[in-house]
C-alpha cells in the first residue's frame, strides 16, 4: 500500500473516500477499481483470485494511488469480517462498497443439480447479502456511504437456460431496494443502488460452454462478439470501463439523491 496520490492525474471525484470492490481481479471489478483509484479513492481490492487482486493493486500503486489486495471469498462471512475490520484499521472508515463478484451459469432447469443452483445463489446473492450487511455496519460507524450492487440485465429480462443466474440477479435488485429503505429510515446517509449491465466483454464468458461453441462456429473472437451482439439494439457489447463509469457516478456525492435505483446499462437490450 501507499503512495501519495498524484493530484495532476486525477479529477478527484472520490478523493479521500475509502472503497472496497469485490471481484476486482478481472473485468468490470478491475475497471471499476482503476476508475475509482484515478478519481482519488483508497481501495481494498478484493477477489477469490489473490494474485489477480495483487496485480490490480500493482497497477494502482504504480500510478501513484493507494490500494491493498485482499483474498476475499464473498460467500464466507469470516472473510468479510476480516477484510472490513482490516479496512477500518488501515483507513478508519468505509465510504464505497461495490458488490461486483459474480459467476455465470447456463443449464436448463431440468438438468440442474441442487448444488449447481446453490453455488450460483451463494456467490451472486449470499455474497451480496454478506457484503451489504457488513458494509452497511461499517459505514454506520462513519458519516454514510454508497453501496453499489452489480446485478445483470438477466435480472430484468429472462433467457432460456439461465434460470439460476436470472433468479440470483433479480433477487439482488429487491435486496438493494429494501436495504436502501432501511438506510433511509435510519437517516444514516447510506445509499444502495443496483447496476444492470447486459453483455460486457470480459473473461466471464470464457467458462461458458455456449460461448466456446459460438466462438468455434464464428471462426474468431471478434466474429463471435458480433453474433452475440445481434440481440442488443446498439449492436455491440459494452467495455468494462463503460460499466465502471456508472458505478463511479453512484459512488460520488454527485449521486447524493440517488438510492434504491436501477441503473440499466444495456445498449437497449431490455427496452
Ligand atoms: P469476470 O469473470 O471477469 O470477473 C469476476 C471476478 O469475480 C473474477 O475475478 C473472479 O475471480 C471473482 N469471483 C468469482 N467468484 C468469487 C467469489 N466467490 N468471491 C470473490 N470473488 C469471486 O466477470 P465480469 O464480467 O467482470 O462480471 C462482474 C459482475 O458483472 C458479475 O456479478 C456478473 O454477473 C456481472 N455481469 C457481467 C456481464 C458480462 O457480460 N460480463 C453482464 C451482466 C452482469
Amino acid at each position: 500500500m501507499t503512495g501519495d496520490i498524484d493530484e495532476k492525474k486525477i479529477a478527484g471525484r472520490v478523493l479521500g473516500k475509502v472503497a472496497l470492490v469485490t471481484g476486482a481481479a478481472s473485468g468490470i471489478g478491475k475497471a471499476t477499481t482503476l476508475a475509482l483509484a484515478r478519481e482519488g479513492a483508497k481501495i481494498a481490492v478484493t477477489d477469490l483470485n489473490a494474485a489477480g487482486a495483487q496485480a490490480t493493486v500493482n497497477e494502482i500503486v504504480s500510478s501513484g494511488g493507494d490500494a491493498v489486495a485482499y483474498s476475499l471469498d464473498v460467500t464466507s462471512e469470516t472473510d468479510w469480517e476480516r477484510a472490513i475490520d482490516s479496512v477500518l484499521e488501515n483507513w478508519n472508515k468505509l465510504d464505497i462498497l461495490v458488490n461486483n463478484a459474480g459467476i455465470s451459469f447456463a443449464k436448463p432447469v431440468t438438468d440442474m443439480t441442487l448444488s449447481e443452483w446453490q453455488r450460483v445463489m451463494a456467490v451472486n446473492l449470499d455474497g451480496v447479502f454478506l457484503g451489504t450487511k457488513h458494509g452497511v455496519k461499517a459505514m454506520r460507524k462513519g458519516t454514510g456511504g454508497s453501496v453499489i450492487n452489480i446485478a445483470s440485465a438477466s435480472g430484468l429480462k429472462a433467457s432460456p437456460g439461465a434460470s439460476a443466474y436470472c433468479a440470483s440477479k433479480a433477487a439482488v435488485r429487491m435486496l438493494s431496494k429494501a436495504v436502501a429503505l432501511e438506510c433511509a429510515q435510519n437517516n444514516d446517509s447510506i445509499r444502495v443502488n443496483t447496476v444492470f449491465p447486459s453483455g460486457v466483454i470480459s473473461p466471464m464468458w470464457e467458462g461458458m460452454e455456449f460461448w466456446q461453441e459460438i466462438k468455434s462456429k464464428a471462426g474468431s473472437e471478434e466474429a463471435a462478439w458480433k453474433v452475440m451482439s445481434e440481440a442488443i439494439p446498439l449492436k455491440r457489447f459494452a467495455k468494462p470501463e463503460e460499466i465502471a463509469q456508472a458505478i463511479l457516478y453512484l459512488a460520488t456525492d454527485e449521486a447524493g439523491f440517488v438510492t434504491g435505483a436501477d441503473f440499466v446499462i444495456d445498449g437497449g437490450f431490455t427496452i
